[in-house]
């Protein structure tokens, strides 16, 4: 198995294949094995896993999980990685590279076409430009059982946030409502080629079987999550009267305390079961 955390094989294929690192696909490399290593360990990919990842670039953490995965299908959306790809993973008969803009793939299909009777699990070191979008879709697809990631340490530490905290945001709701995150480790900036310019952090999403609360209907559980965080300033109240123009405060009020919240609380405050009652409340509302 070729090295390619080497920083000198790394160079060699740079050199062979003519490839340049493109800002714009968000190309940080791995240049030291221990990471693509842990991040496959603590994954906890095993051989009866089919494993989706996320731009293999020069394929070090793909190789690591081609060794302990049943099968492991590699989306990337730069085709000029195609022959180096062969070079460092084309020994792997459990693997299978699609040249696809992630974003745009139908991962259901995939996932039931390419890991017919594996368990279906995430696993990548995400390109940082598109890191909401791809996990937003890779939580929404609710196919995977777990989701490992390496993001921005920021962006970690967004999603495992506590309510209250000036990292809770509505994107960390949307991640704790499918899943229940876990920080796994740091990983300093001088791990890459190029080096990106903040430190990066590995997580692991384990998505939940049943949702954290039950929620009468999710649209709109996730209306009155964004209505809350679109002002997170203000009081709930009025956070809520801004964009739920349909009721007025009156009846806002009365609907939040009869939820047995306090209007003037904000909803950054809030946990999942809160919003969930509110919401619901709106939803009887509505009948
Ligand atoms: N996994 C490699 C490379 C990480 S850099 C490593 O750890 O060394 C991010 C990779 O994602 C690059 O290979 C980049 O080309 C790819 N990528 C960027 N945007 C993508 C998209 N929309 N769909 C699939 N892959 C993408």
């Amino acid at each position: 198995m070729l090295d390619v955390c080497n920083p000198q094989v790394m160079r060699g294929l740079l050199a062979e294949y003519g490839f340049h690192f493109s800002k714009s696909k968000g190309q940080n490399f791995l240049t030291q094995r221990w990471v693509p290593q842990r991040i496959a360990e603590e994954s906890g990919v095993e051989k009866d896993c089919g494993v989706l990842e996320i731009g293999p670039g020069f394929g070090p953490l793909t190789q690591e999980l081609c060794l302990r995965a049943g099968k492991v299908a590699a989306l990337e959306v730069d085709h000029s990685l195609k022959q180096v790809l062969e070079r460092t993973v084309g020994e792997f008969d459990n693997l299978e590279v699609i040249f696809c803009d992630a974003l745009k793939a139908d991962l259901p299909a995939l996932v039931a076409e390419k890991f017919g009777g594996l368990k279906p699990m995430a696993c990548a070191n995400l390109p940082y430009y598109i890191t909401s979008p791809v996990l937003t879709k890779l939580l929404e697809s609710r196919c995977f059982s777990s989701i490992t990631v390496m993001v921005q340490k920021e962006v970690a530490q967004r999603i495992c946030a506590k309510p209250g905290t000036a990292d809770y945001s509505a994107f960390t709701i949307l991640c704790q409502y499918h899943a229940q995150p876990e920080l796994l480790f740091d990983v300093p900036a001088n791990c890459f080629m190029p080096q990106p310019k903040v430190t990066s952090a590995v997580v692991c999403l384990r998505t939940r079987t049943a949702p954290p609360a039950e929620i009468a209907d999710e649209a709109l559980f996730f209306r009155t999550v964004r209505a809350a965080f679109a002002m997170r300033r203000k009081t709930l109240l009025n956070a809520l009267s801004a964009s739920f123009g349909e009721m007025n405060k009156a009846e806002l009020t009365a609907l939040l305390e009869g939820c047995g919240i306090a209007p003037t609380v904000r909803g950054e405050t809030l946990g999942i079961p809160e919003f969930a009652e509110i919401a619901n409340a709106i939803a009887a509302r509505k009948g």
